[in-house]
């Protein structure tokens, strides 16, 4: 197979210690000790209101379309160039999905564009923080503010990111992380609900449970529970939460050695950029640099997918991604082709390469000389 694969899980420290703890407490369903152990890290280290932990970023994207209660025909803006999940989780709803172009210098959605994008039917904007890059947060907030909108920050790639001293997650009404195993911190599956606007803590925990507000009750507020609202089973086992919360413990030993890898990406590939090659990311003055993924820029379609054979014959497993939204089979049976360039050159151009916890140098190295020889020894 590959002899350096795209991505690779990876254990820090007490992961399997704690998951054996957690099997041996007799409590291995949800919201036991290492679950309020991780939502109080996060609570605690980022500044967020209040943080349930869910079992994807995927589910904490649904709750955050019930809670601001997306009904059939309310319009929601989003960047084409994301996940699906970032779409199906309002179109679930019954949303209608507007797409808006990413920008020409970074893939996040252009927040000049989102104005002219607002009816009277818009509800919410999602932006996403691509790569951990944050989006122009200052003006997508006025813009809700001025039009009444939510805004809910599909932070999956961005734990520990920062715009201006603002901890990505805490700025929008709601905001979804992820810690599926490609993202920075992980659990397996997981993800967590960051809820920075009081008014949804209380019903975010009933449709956590299945409708019901058990969650007051284990909390010994009232005396028995019941069926109260719409939900779901959102909330993940102790089992997760104790793997989590080993992750966590070493954040900043996996944040350190990430953006490493990301800087000697940078530094060594910046010839190939000088002389005209390809291009590097960039990263906006108000954002920091999670080193969530590290991506170049080709030229053309044609030579990415010529570069990724060539990767691949010397046994690298490089990856595009994110064929915009706005193209896809399933938006285009019901929605007319509209053209968003950007987007679509993101999804043509752009190749993520190989960046995990355990990537050694010398693996690193010959990944920068094997794409190197791909422009120079032809
Ligand atoms: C990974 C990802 C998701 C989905 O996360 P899950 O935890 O797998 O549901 C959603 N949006 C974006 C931008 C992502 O990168």
């Amino acid at each position: 197979m590959f002899k350096i694969p795209f991505n690779k899980p990876f254990l820090t420290g007490n992961e399997t210690e704690y998951i054996k703890d957690a099997v041996n407490s007799g409590k291995i369903s949800g919201d036991g000790v290492f679950t309020k152990k991780c939502q109080d890290f996060f609570e605690r280290t980022y500044g967020f209101k209040k943080v349930l932990l869910t079992t994807s970023c995927t589910d904490a994207l649904e709750m955050a379309a019930i809670l601001i209660d997306i009904k059939a025909g309310d319009e929601v803006i989003i960047p084409s160039y994301t996940f699906v999940s970032t779409a199906n989780a309002f179109v679930l709803r019954g949303a209608k999905i507007i797409f808006a172009d990413s920008g020409s210098q970074h893939p996040n959605i252009d927040a000049n564009k989102i104005e002219s994008l607002i009816t009277n039917k818009t509800k919410a904007i999602v932006p996403v923080h691509y790569g951990g890059i944050a989006c122009d947060m200052n003006k997508i907030m006025e813009l809700a503010k001025k039009y009444n909108l939510f805004v809910i920050e599909d932070a999956a790639q961005a734990i520990d990111g920062y715009y201006n001293n603002q901890a990505l997650g805490s700025i929008g009404h709601l905001s979804a992380f992820s810690f599926h195993e490609t993202k920075n911190i992980i659990a397996g599956e997981g993800g967590m609900l960051v809820i920075n606007d009081e008014r949804f803590i209380q019903r975010a925990e009933i449709i956590r449970e299945k409708g019901t507000n058990r969650s007051q009750f284990f909390r010994g507020e009232i005396d028995k529970y019941g069926w109260v609202d719409i939900g779901s089973s959102f909330l993940p086992s102790e089992i997760i939460a104790a793997f989590l919360f080993a992750q966590l413990e070493n954040i900043k030993t996996i944040q350190s050695k990430r953006k490493k890898i990301w800087s000697n990406y940078y530094n060594d590939l910046k010839v190939l950029e000088d002389y005209g090659h390809i291009k590097l990311p960039q990263v906006s003055e108000f954002s920091t640099n999670n080193a969530h993924l590290f991506y170049i820029l080709l030229k053309s379609e044609e030579e990415r997918d010529l570069l990724i054979q060539w990767l691949k014959k010397n046994g690298i497993w490089a990856v595009f991604h994110y064929i915009s939204l706005h193209k896809s089979s399933f938006y285009l049976k019901d929605n007319p082709l509209v053209n968003l360039t950007n987007s679509e050159n993101y999804s043509s151009q752009l190749l993520r390469l190989p960046l995990y916890y355990d990537f050694s140098v010398e693996d690193q190295n010959y990944v920068i000389n094997k794409i190197s020889s791909f422009f120079l020894d032809k």
